[in-house]
């Protein structure tokens, strides 16, 4: 008798102990219990090749402002292809995460990639930490599984933690605010090629593109769900790099065209002097424009959006960077030359919230919001089909294999004024997660 009570006993105990883990699991972080004011800066070199990656820290500084939300730290999607998990020491509690991806990641599947190594300037930011954390960085693997790439330990009052300069003499723009950092989506616009006597021309083409960006839905019906600022950097020199031409202009950011030798890809390798001048203004996403009238942008999930000013497109091209930038959106488009080999492994579902592999017919990451009498895939000639969301085979640079949910989308063609329903979807989930009511 008495060995039933006490197997009765510990039954009893180990059912409070698995259910008390599973509310610790499920349990919200509370901000103000693990995080202080300002955000930890982490610079890093990402390097390797086509076949190697490795992540090396380094520096580590403290800057004034973190302008993410202080819930929701720990968001119910997994997007990018890399992954930041911040842990506190000594409950080993999962306090942070968030997913980016890199132009490290997409040049590993250039053809250069297998004849040299090279480094790349990357930057993590998450709020200031209250005690020890540990932080992992992990690389999605072939078979789309999160490996582990980077732990570091970091201790908040160490005095190997830096300070970023402060403010002063920066020129700061307010285009608009609407509340505090922690509640609204802040976009930090910064300009590279502006020399001095260019600063009125930059503050116009960031009025010019902030107008066509705020003119398309859904940024239409959540404006007031926004602040945007500028920061003008005088250039030394006017415009951005056009290797091809052999044209080269020193700049703050470095941007120039023909970036993985592709002619209309306008990026930068240099990451840290963006970071170094949005550490001075409150930033959710960074949006760089390059003064120079020739059509080219790019952008990257979680990394930066960067677009020419003067074009005849600027309407379509900030808002298609803008979607792959924030909200991590996939080109839906396949008939354009790019440089990557295998940007999307067939045999693994993208993690991009707007294209799959339909490699399991029975959950379509979007299926919520297709008819129940739309054939997937869907046909593309079929006029029935032609206004629905359905799975319309090429997507991701890829005529087969790749599905995309629209017959036609702003991340298809520059024709479009709208977002499929799919992509605005994962764009207002952005907005919410940052602007958390
Ligand atoms: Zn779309």
């Amino acid at each position: 008798m008495l060995n039933h009570r006490r197997l009765l006993d510990w039954i009893c105990v180990a059912a409070i102990l698995i259910i008390a883990q599973r509310v610790h699991a499920t349990e919200t972080i509370r901000f103000e219990d693990y995080f202080a004011d300002g955000a930890l800066r982490i610079d890093l070199v990402h390097s390797g090749t086509a076949s190697s990656e490795e992540m090396s820290v380094r520096r580590i500084v403290r800057e004034e402002i973190w302008a993410g939300p202080k819930v929701n730290l720990i968001p119910h999607w997994d997007m990018g292809k890399y992954r930041l998990d911040v842990r506190d020491d000594s409950s080993g509690t999962l306090i942070f995460r968030s997913g980016f991806s890199s132009l490290f990641a997409e040049w590993r599947t250039t053809a250069e990639a297998n004849l040299v190594r090279r480094g790349f300037e990357e930057t993590l930011e998450l709020p200031f930490p209250r005690g020890r954390v540990e932080l992992d960085v992990s690389v999605r693997n072939k078979t789309g599984e999160f490996e582990r790439l980077l732990t570091v330990s970091i201790d908040p009052e160490s005095h190997v933690i830096g300070k970023t300069p402060n403010a002063g003499g920066v020129d700061i723009h307010e285009l608009v605010v609407n509340g505090p950092p922690e509640r609204m989506v802040d976009l930090l616009v910064l300009g590279d090629g502006y020399t001095v006597i260019e600063r009125e021309k930059f503050r116009r083409d960031c009025r010019h593109l902030m107008d066509r960006f705020f003119d398309a839905e859904p940024f239409a019906s959540y404006r007031d769900r926004f602040n945007v600022r500028a920061i003008h950097v005088a250039s030394p020199e006017s415009g951005v790099d056009e290797p091809r031409k052999r044209l080269y202009r020193d700049t703050p950011f470095d941007m120039q065209f023909n970036t993985f030798d592709s002619p209309r890809y306008c990026m930068t390798e240099s990451v840290w002097a963006i970071h170094d001048a949005a550490a001075h203004a409150p930033h959710d996403a960074i949006l760089l424009i390059g003064n120079s009238s020739r059509y080219g942008g790019g952008a990257i999930y979680n990394f930066y959006t960067a677009f020419a000013s003067d074009n005849e497109y600027d309407d379509y091209l900030c808002v298609h960077e803008f979607g792959h930038g924030f909200a991590g959106l996939g080109d839906e488009y396949y008939s354009s030359a790019v440089s990557y080999n295998e940007l999307y492994p067939r045999d693994v579902e993208p993690w991009e919230p707007n294209i799959t592999a339909l490699l399991d017919e029975g959950k379509l990451k979007w299926g919520s919001l297709v008819d129940a009498d739309t054939p997937i895939p869907t046909p593309e000639d079929d006029p029935r089909y032609a206004d629905k969301v359905g799975a319309f085979e090429g997507a991701g640079y890829s005529a087969k294999g790749l599905y995309r949910p629209a017959k036609d989308c702003k991340m298809f063609s520059k024709g479009n004024r709208r977002f499929c329903p799919v992509c605005e979807r994962a764009v207002v989930r952005m907005i919410e997660f940052y602007s958390p009511e």
